[in-house]
């Protein structure tokens, strides 16, 4: 049993559907032991956007994240509406500082009316829940697994987000235990 939980400050940038923070909140208290709680929106850092690609930098969002999230808190995990990308790369669903504090889920390519296919919250809330844990994941540690159907694989469109599962294959899992056993003993 551990006694010392991980503080894992859950921040919506722009307001975002309470059914989604919900998952996020889910998805942080299952797998890592988490105290969640939720702050009012945040407003998007001006110097993110990118006008010409109408998106958002997430590097730049994690930087701004790190910089809000009070002392305290030990991990800082974001969900948005906003569509995000690095430089290099089209879009991202999300990022994270591997072994660092904060991470940012973008909600707008999950939706499955971005495909151009009906609304399906339960599908919705399904995807946000792997690349949340996903995250969280690189926040704890973990890299990517080559494992297709492990949640720390790398997905690069939304058919393999829908192809691998929501858990970490037992290898993750260990390295995960033995980071989350550390990260107590340092206090
Ligand atoms: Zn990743
Ligand atoms: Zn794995």
């Amino acid at each position: 049993m551990t006694l010392q939980r991980h503080r894992v400050l859950v921040a919506a940038i722009d307001p975002v559907d309470v059914e989604i923070l919900g998952a996020t909140c889910d998805a942080a208290e299952q797998y890592f032991d988490a105290i969640c709680f939720i702050e009012d929106p945040l407003t998007p850092p001006e110097s993110a956007y990118d006008p010409a690609r109408r998106q958002y930098r997430s590097d730049v969002i994690l930087g701004y994240l790190n910089l809000l999230a009070p002392d305290r808190v030990e991990k800082v995990l974001a969900v948005t509406e906003l569509d995000l990308y690095v430089p290099g790369l089209n879009f991202v669903f999300g990022q994270a500082i591997l072994n660092g504090r904060p991470a940012v889920v973008s909600v707008a390519r999950l939706r499955p009316e971005f495909y151009g296919q009906p609304p399906n919250l339960s599908l919705l809330l399904e995807r946000v829940q792997k690349e949340v844990t996903h995250e969280m994941g690189h926040l704890y540690g973990l890299e990517h697994c080559s494992n297709r159907r492990c949640v720390m694989s790398f997905s690069n469109s939304i058919v393999e987000v829908d192809m691998k599962g929501k858990e970490f294959c037992p290898k993750c899992w260990e390295i995960l235990r033995e980071h989350l056993a550390n990260s107590e003993s340092d206090g």
